[in-house]
């Protein structure tokens, strides 16, 4: 058992204290800190989803009170990526971190190593917090809200983050713990600069996520759900399912910018139907990059709170208003001018039936739910024949 072991600081990875103890315990080398920490000189440093945690839990002093949910939850980055996996796999994946025999295969059966989006390759750390740090508890820590893919700024300071010259990855960081401070660091690359916005976006949903580690995983198709539910709302999708793929795809890149999305990794070729973007709401059973959810949520005119703490509404069998007039004799024909829509059911088939009143007099029915976006323009029955379905 370990006689002594550094408690963690806020936002600190755990990483960041095993490199404190190393420093601390005068260990002259890694592998008697490996064998200390993790009972096996075999052990690995990891910095995002480490494991052997049920080993270190048993090395801690007594009276340590952290338990090693408690560790997953606040001190590695799992709780980044948690909320976009179904339930049985983040299950599989926490206890893979709390034993010794599949640290490897964290990475890959997450689906994060085929996703394209890289983690960053040196260890981050905000100049600001390093002061604060250094003046609050006397020493600098790496914090884990730095460390996330595609996350550029520090969501505290609101500043760039600088990069550090110690590696993340093995094998040059595999049986290496080191502490910051890093005095050496540089900033990330500056043209970051003009996509400000984005990126604080980005930063804020990161460190929303690493904050609320109890968010639940909703599913795979729970998530295609709301996704079709905010793309309608767009008027990107149709009631049945149907994506306007391709307006979808001209609308996401002209609000990010493709120089942007190519800086994060997250660059679309809209002339392939195998885009990541498309591969998210049309492919519910493949992991996506958290950053590329968090893109697609921002873009949605949403955030991730409003995301994963609502349910559904009800949905739109006729989408959005206001609706086309289909008054052939105005000028206005066609065009998107009827705001009022009144709702029935079909006794018989139960199908909704949509009743829409133009200003200028004309009104017309038509059975839904729509399936295509055309259909917004189809008349159907005369209204006489369908007032005779009954209100509900
Ligand atoms: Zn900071
Ligand atoms: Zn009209």
């Amino acid at each position: 058992m370990l006689a002594f072991f550094p408690a963690l600081y806020p936002d600190e990875m755990l990483y960041s204290a095993c490199a404190r103890y190393h420093r601390r315990s005068g260990n002259l080398s890694i592998k008697a800190t490996m064998k200390d920490l993790f009972g096996s000189t075999n052990a690995s440093a990891v910095v995002d989803l480490p494991n052997r945690l049920n080993c270190l839990r048993r090395q801690l002093p007594v009276g340590t009170l952290t338990t090693v949910d408690r560790l997953i939850k606040e001190n590695t980055l799992l709780p980044l990526y948690s909320p976009f996996l179904p339930r049985h796999r983040v299950d599989k994946l926490i206890a893979w971190m709390k034993g010794s025999t599949h640290g490897g295969g964290i990475h890959m059966a997450m689906g994060v190593m085929a996703s394209g989006v890289p983690s960053p390759r040196y260890l981050r750390f905000c100049p600001e917090c390093l002061a604060a740090d250094e003046s609050r508890y006397g020493e600098p820590y790496w914090h884990r809200s730095h460390q996330a893919a595609g996350a550029l700024l520090c969501h505290r300071h609101e500043v760039w983050l600088c990069e550090s010259d110690v590696p993340t990855a093995a094998p040059q960081n595999k049986h290496a713990f080191v502490a910051a401070p890093v005095p050496n660091g540089k900033y990330l690359p500056q043209p970051y600069e003009r996509y400000f916005l984005h990126c604080r976006e980005i930063t804020r949903s990161v460190a929303w996520l690493l904050s609320h580690p109890e968010t639940e995983s909703p599913g795979f198709f729970f998530l295609r759900k709301k996704y079709l539910h905010h793309l309608r709302q767009m008027d990107l999708a149709s009631y049945s399912g149907r994506v306007a793929q391709r307006e979808l795809l001209e609308r996401f890149i002209a609000h990010y910018g493709d120089c942007f999305l190519a800086q994060i990794h997250c660059r679309i070729n809209i002339d392939s139907q195998d885009n990541w973007l498309n591969s998210i709401v049309r492919k519910p059973r493949k992991a996506s990059h958290p950053l590329r959810h968090i893109l697609l949520i921002h873009f949605l005119g949403t955030g991730l709170e409003e995301f994963f703490c609502t349910s559904i509404p009800e949905s739109r069998p006729f989408g959005r208003g206001p609706w086309p007039c289909l008054n052939p004799a105005v000028s206005h024909y066609r065009q998107a001018l009827v705001r009022r829509c009144v709702i029935t059911r079909n006794c018989e088939t139960g199908e909704p039936v949509g009743h829409f009143y133009c200003s200028c007099g004309f009104n017309y029915a038509r059975t839904g739910p729509d399936r295509e976006r055309s259909d917004k323009f189809r008349r159907g029955k005369s209204l006489k024949s369908v007032r005779r379905g009954r209100r509900n």
